[in-house]
């Protein structure tokens, strides 16, 4: 095979790659103790990357050990390393994976490599199987996140990878069957390398894009977890009102804030159990969320208290999302429903616009001003919805 003077001496480029990524297997799995169990995947990611230098070693030792290690056992640890990449998207993106047939595809290129590396060597018979079957793995795991696109960088830099990658293996098969296979692993040509490289250093950044996505993933969760009411989902007292104070201490008079409260609440919780009074609460909100549509943001103030803000609505529109909102809730629960026993719940409203309050209205004025009117609806039998004076 001799030393070629190319640039990118393939046996470096492999070695050095490879040790890259032991060292981000490591960082992967240092990530994977600290991030919360939700986070599926990254089990199988910081695998991948060891694996796939195991078979770094067996490819770099190419000439020096048994060609059965170096060509039939390399490809079929490679492979692995891929299908485990692979794996740990599944996971991340549907909490499961599934990855016999690749598997078993992977068992028949080892046959295939066998028969071509040691009965019958033949190097261009082996570039087709193995580049054949890279490309449909990478085109396969490429289309999981082209089903699933977002804006998240990671997830892009994933796609690009595995297509690029995929696009290279698909390129070298044709190159070969172009008669351009070259002579063996270890060639200089620019196709060789560039084939080698890409491989190697795809190891490092899908790694890389890995962490990223995950990165955001768990930024995500805190955040949802930060801002939302563990029971009901709703927006938490404290993202509501921060909500609120962006909406209403820009002076302008616009917007709305409906105050509601759940009418004897205490009663269905005294009769049913409170297990029955948090699906009561839960089932309210899912009600309100649909009655309120994309006009504003549901938050629990308290207990059985939510607030409304309606960042865009004059006082007729707050009204009449206010007796939607009514309406939706006093909707009896359906015969089959777990909740059928408690009959039916109601709610009363009072509704604050921005505009009602002179000067700049504050959001405290608009809060003190929607409290007084449901004070109103309550002492005037409930289940209404009143506008503040
Ligand atoms: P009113 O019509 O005057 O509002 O009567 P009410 O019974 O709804 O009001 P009250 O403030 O007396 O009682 C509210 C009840 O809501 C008391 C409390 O146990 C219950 N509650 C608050 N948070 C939860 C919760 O998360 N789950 C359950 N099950 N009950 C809750
Ligand atoms: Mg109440
Ligand atoms: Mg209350």
């Amino acid at each position: 095979m001799g030393a070629s003077p190319s640039i990118l001496d393939p046996r470096s480029v492999i070695l050095l790659a490879g040790v890259m990524g032991v060292v981000m297997a490591l960082v992967v799995f240092f990530m994977q103790r600290s991030y919360p169990r939700s986070i599926q995947g990254l089990a199988e990611w910081a695998r991948a990357p060891l694996v796939a230098f195991v078979s770094t070693m067996l490819f770099a030792a190419r000439g020096y050990f048994p060609d059965f290690l170096t060509i039939v056992v390399a490809n079929f640890v490679l492979y692995q390393a891929c299908i485990l990449y692979y794996a740990g998207s599944q996971k991340f993106l549907f909490g499961r994976s599934d990855t016999r047939g690749w598997t078993v595809l992977n068992c028949v290129l080892a046959v295939a490599l066998f028969w071509f590396g040691i009965v019958k060597p033949d190097f261009e018979m082996r570039l087709l199987f193995v580049t054949l079957a890279v490309s449909a793995l990478f085109f396969r795991h490429a289309q999981l996140y082209m089903r699933h696109t977002g804006r998240v960088f990671g997830k892009r830099l994933m796609t690009g990878l595995l297509l690029a990658q995929a696009l290279v293996a698909a390129l070298r098969f044709v190159s070969v069957v172009a008669g351009m296979a070259g002579s063996g692993l270890m060639e200089g040509s620019w196709i060789q390398s560039l084939y080698i490289s890409m491989y190697s250093f795809t190891v490092l950044l899908l790694t890389i894009a890995a962490i990223l996505m995950a990165t955001d993933r768990v930024h995500t969760e805190f955040e949802y977890l930060a801002t939302r009411d563990p029971l009901t989902g709703a927006l938490n007292r404290r993202a509501v009102l921060d909500a609120c104070e962006g909406a209403f201490t820009s002076g302008e008079r616009r917007g709305a804030l409906l105050m509601v409260d759940l009418d004897h609440f205490k009663d269905i919780n005294d009769r049913f159990g409170h297990q029955m009074g948090d699906a009561v609460l839960r089932e309210a909100v899912h009600r309100m969320q649909r009655a309120i549509g994309d006009k504003g943001v549901l938050g629990r103030y308290g207990g059985e208290e939510f607030v409304v803000l309606l960042p865009e609505s004059g006082k007729a529109e707050a009204m009449e999302i206010a007796a939607r909102l009514r309406q939706a809730v006093g909707e009896p629960f359906p015969a089959d429903s777990s909740m059928a026993v408690v009959g039916s719940m109601a709610v009363s409203i009072g509704v604050a616009a921005g505009e009602s309050s002179s000067g700049g209205a504050g959001i405290d004025d608009v809060l003190a001003l929607a409290d007084a009117a449901l004070y109103r609806a309550k002492a005037m039998g409930r289940d209404r919805v009143i506008a503040a004076a």
